[in-house]
């Protein structure tokens, strides 16, 4: 099981690396995330071993779960994070990048003030427009980093998006496109609490298209852990 983890992880670094310096990047320039939700904790363990210490769960109760077992981890929560589950992942986590409503944003700031601590959170933006996904549409993207100034205890570090599930993963590029250069845009304006550091966007199908399009983070769960438990 390790093995094959270990395995599908070089093929993940070298399709990664090839994508970085297709964009005129390294590897080391982007962050790899291995997201654990179909594993156990032995499993998302052995990702560590083989250097990945960036590791994703979609829900507060797994991410929960795991967290005790695997506290050297850097954890990132990527999934919907309903307001009364905030408080669970308060001081342990080190992205949040789900961030979607303006309420959970309050909800955010006000758990992580009360703990004296600073929350960082991406934006998750809705590029392709489909009803069912979560996130802020990119024409509100812009008002939602106005007030985001208010809420003292958030650190916004960037935009994240989850693309449609296409058969051909080439026909995600232009939402990658399009979210790279909104990201540039307002990393030329001053917002308080935002600083356009990360770009996640990328999962197992499509991440070396979305590093070509500016990725600097990537989720991808299936491409390291299929067939490895
Ligand atoms: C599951 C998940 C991923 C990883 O998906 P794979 O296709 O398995 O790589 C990435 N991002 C989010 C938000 C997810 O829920």
């Amino acid at each position: 099981m390790t093995e094959k983890i270990g395995y599908n992880i070089k093929q993940v670094m070298q399709r990664l690396e090839r994508a970085a310096q297709v964009s005129g990047r390294r590897a080391s320039d982007v962050t790899l995330v291995a997201v654990t939700k179909m594993v156990d904790s032995d499993a998302a363990r052995a990702c560590l071993t083989y250097g990945v210490n960036d590791l994703g769960e979609n829900r507060v109760q797994e991410f929960t779960r795991k967290f005790p077992a695997i506290p050297e981890a850097r954890w990132h929560l990527i999934g919907r994070l309903q307001t009364n589950k905030v408080k669970e992942v308060v001081g342990k986590v080190c992205l949040i990048h789900s961030l979607d409503r303006w309420n959970l944003a309050e909800e955010i700031d006000r758990r992580y003030r009360q703990a004296d601590l600073m929350a960082p959170v991406l934006l998750q933006v809705n590029i392709s427009g489909e009803q069912q996904k979560a996130g802020i549409a990119p024409d509100d993207v812009e008002a939602f980093l106005d007030s985001v100034g208010q809420l003292k205890a958030l650190k916004l570090k960037g935009l994240m998006t989850i693309a449609p599930q296409t058969e051909n993963s080439e026909e995600t590029r232009p939402i990658f496109r399009e979210l790279c250069h909104l990201k540039n845009e307002l990393a030329l304006r001053r917002f308080e609490n935002v600083e356009m550091e990360f770009l996640s966007m990328g999962m197992s199908q499509d991440f070396d298209i979305a590093i070509e399009e500016g990725a600097n983070m990537v989720r991808v769960g299936s491409a390291i852990f299929s067939a490895a438990d």
